[in-house]
């Protein structure tokens, strides 16, 4: 890759270093943060990205409980548990962790997530609150997006970013927030017509597909800044993007994967608990 990296580690650690300052704070004064993940699924990729969650709480300071209700749960008894916890004064923030069982859909169970612990901008209301401008916790990774390229200086105000994908979770909030930066943005999706040609146009390029290689030389503008959101795991167990390596060749700046906006991610779900915490 000869683009720029634009490596999410430093802005991570920065992110996890506050965050624990501000969660000793917390304990000290007796209100500790704690945050809760509710899964409901056997899938290997999710129990892993649920470790990681659990080990960079525990670093933090942040007691984090994982309600495991199995991959045979309802929906009606993951909304019973997601009601519970957000009616427990012990609890600060809540991540509802997908695949959901079939038929559960995210958006469904997550409005019993009350939007002062939605640590994780999963239920419709924060996702409404973000889109008209007003205080919401935005889901993690769509945060990172816009947190990474600020980090890296990458100026957002009045450059056409293109995001592939709409997804309640990484898309649409992405582009809301770069909106909110004065960005022009275009969202597409699989029924785009003529991929390459509407995101060889951006200035800036956010893959949040989840398909490898899809994001090729011919997506990518010369010189173009793109954030690789997806992470497809490989058949050695490994991780790539969405980009693949001529696109990379091409691109002035590119976030790695892993270690691009897999990181920021995670601190800032636990930054976002703290601050629901402090609420
Ligand atoms: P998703 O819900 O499956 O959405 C994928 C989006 O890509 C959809 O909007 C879909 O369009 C679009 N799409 C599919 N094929 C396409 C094509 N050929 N051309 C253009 N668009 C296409 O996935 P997601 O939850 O948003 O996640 C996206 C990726 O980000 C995944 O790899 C996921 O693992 C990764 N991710 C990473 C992190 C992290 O922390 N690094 C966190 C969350 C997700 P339609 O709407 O038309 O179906």
């Amino acid at each position: 890759m000869s683009a720029r990296p634009l490596s999410g580690k430093d802005l991570a650690a920065a992110i996890r270093a506050d965050t624990a300052e501000r969660a000793a704070e917390l304990t000290a004064a007796g209100r500790p943060p704690k945050l809760a993940v509710v899964t409901a699924t056997a899938d290997e990729s999710s129990a892993w990205y649920v470790r990681s969650i659990v080990n960079a709480a525990s670093r933090a300071g942040i007691a984090c409980e994982v309600v495991d209700l199995g991959p045979e749960a309802s929906a009606a008894t993951i909304q019973r548990s997601l009601e519970s916890l957000s009616a427990d004064d012990h609890v600060s923030g809540i991540i509802l962790q997908t695949p959901l069982p079939g038929g559960a859909k995210l958006e469904d169970l997550a409005s019993a997530i009350i939007p002062a612990k939605d640590v994780d901008g999963a239920n419709p209301l924060s996702l409404g609150r973000l889109a008209a401008g007003l205080p919401a916790f935005a889901p993690a990774t769509a945060e990172a997006v816009v947190r990474i390229l600020e980090h890296h200086g990458v100026e957002l105000a009045g450059r056409h970013a293109v995001v592939v994908g709409r997804s309640t979770v990484v898309g649409k909030p992405a582009a809301h927030l770069l909106l909110d930066r004065n960005a022009t943005v275009t969202v597409c999706h699989s029924r785009t017509a003529d991929l390459a040609a509407v995101a060889s146009a951006g200035d800036i390029v956010v893959a949040a597909v989840g398909r490898a290689g899809l994001i090729t030389a011919e997506h990518v503008k010369p010189g173009a800044v793109v954030v690789d959101v997806g992470t497809n795991p490989t058949e050695d167990g490994g991780l790539v993007g969405d980009v693949d390596s001529a696109a990379a060749e091409r691109a002035g700046a590119l976030t790695p994967v892993p270690g691009g906006v897999g990181p920021v991610t995670t601190a800032l779900l636990l930054q976002h608990t703290v601050r629901a915490a402090r609420r």
